[in-house]
């Protein structure tokens, strides 16, 4: 996951901190939250297609010390990886007889190039012989921050844990007796970490014209849990920008055991490879399970992940991505977002669950940690966005002018909190 966008995000914390009509009164009383889970979720169930033994070795192994941490020559032997994968699982090359794709730096002054990184592809060809022009991307960056004061940078969340779903998923397609009928792309990003260097990189200089892709996936840290709550959710982020998306989404439902928050993109700015694709106006859907304490920090490790949620998110990319491959009609961009009462929902029960969260800690409940305990501050601004959220669903429709005010919200509560 990309570091930038908090940058912006600390500028709304301090726009909110100093902002008259947050701080100026009292804050008024304000009706005790419900006691009650308020995560509705009537999507269909299915089981889980890929395991937690499928994904495990390798975030293990792409973590581990042997890799660095994924930078520089490091992340040459980690771009190595994926593709004897994709060899070995019969897959062809995508950029011509090459699996490689290099992103050159600056000219020498002698004219010649210098190397910053390199992308990987595969390439799945469609069976319908009219839409085996279009594209269905799977991706995830496998480069993280390397090695720095003499500690390593891991990244087994961020994002060894997308890469596992990459490579699984790939596996998932390329083992298929009945090719999907557009075909399918596998994308393992470089130098995601140094602003979306690779995905950009890819975007300006795809094999084929890029309005040939239909639908654009990416997954960037899927191990974990926002905050490190208890609310085994994945936020999917880009439906309101594809037609028929949230339709498809309700049809492939979800797996067993995984909440999943839809979200507008905007709550959270471009935090991943789908950057360089929403820009260019092709539908994209972004999985994450949300940032926790252990981001871009050297205890990011594979001994903390949750390896069922991996496979969870894994086998739903899996069935989408399926589903978008097989339909009639591929996704057409939408310009103009319609305010979505499900991102509503997903920002209530965050707010839910962290007012649980408190509470627990507070008075020790259940051998809660004390460090789940929130501010005053904090308290307030979570306590406010449960309250207004759940006014909006109570009523079951939200204005464009609550909805800039959920933005705001969300950015404060995702800054003020973790
Ligand atoms: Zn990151």
């Amino acid at each position: 996951m990309f570091r930038f966008a908090l940058v912006s995000l600390r500028c709304v914390f301090v726009l909110a901190v100093v902002c008259p009509s947050l701080r100026a009164q009292e804050p008024p009383p304000l009706p005790e939250p419900a006691t009650q889970a308020l995560f509705v979720d009537s999507l269909p169930v299915f089981e889980p297609a890929i395991a937690p033994g499928d994904v495990r070795p390798h975030v293990e192994l792409l973590a581990s010390d042997q890799f660095e941490g994924r930078r520089g020559q490091a992340g040459v032997r980690a771009a190595r990886y994926l593709v004897t994968h994709f060899r070995e699982i019969g897959l062809q090359p995508l950029f011509g007889d090459n699996f490689y794709q290099p992103i050159p730096g600056p000219d020498r002054e002698d004219g010649t190039k210098t190397f910053y990184g390199q992308n990987v592809g595969a390439w799945l060809p469609g069976s319908d012989e009219k839409l085996r022009d279009e594209f269905i991307i799977v991706s995830a960056h496998y480069d993280h921050l390397g090695e720095r004061n003499g500690a390593i940078f891991r990244g087994a969340d961020d994002n060894a844990s997308g890469t596992s779903m990459l490579l699984e998923v790939a596996t998932a397609f390329a083992e298929l007796e009945q090719r999907p009928r557009r075909s399918l792309v596998f994308l393992g990003f470089d130098l995601e970490e140094h602003m979306l260097w690779g995905s950009r990189w890819f975007a300006a200089h795809p094999p084929w014209p890029i309005e040939q892709v239909k639908l654009f996936t990416t997954a960037d840290m899927i191990g974990r849990s926002l905050g490190d709550l208890p609310i085994s959710t994945v936020f999917v982020l880009g439906s309101e920008h594809g037609t028929g998306m949230n339709e498809l989404l309700d049809r492939v439902g979800r797996p067993r055991g995984l909440n999943i928050a839809r979200m507008g993109v905007d709550l959270i700015g471009t935090r991943s490879d789908y950057g360089p694709f929403r820009d260019r106006k092709i539908p994209f859907l972004f999985f994450s399970t949300g940032e926790h304490p252990d981001y871009h920090t050297p205890t990011d490790t594979a001994d903390k992940i949750d390896y069922e949620q991996v496979a969870r998110v894994a086998s739903l990319v899996l069935n989408i991505t399926t589903e978008a491959a097989n339909a009639d009609q591929g996704p057409e961009w939408i310009a103009d977002v319609q305010p979505q009462v499900a991102e509503v929902q997903a920002v209530h029960s965050i707010a839910h669950k962290l007012l649980e969260a408190d509470e627990a800690a507070q008075f020790g409940i259940g051998g809660a940690s004390k460090a789940r305990e929130l501010t005053g501050f904090q308290r307030f601004i979570v306590k406010q966005a449960e309250v207004t959220t759940r006014q909006i669903l109570e009523r079951g429709t939200v204005t464009p002018a609550e909805r800039s005010s959920l933005i705001r919200t969300a950015q404060v509560l995702l800054l003020s909190v973790f």
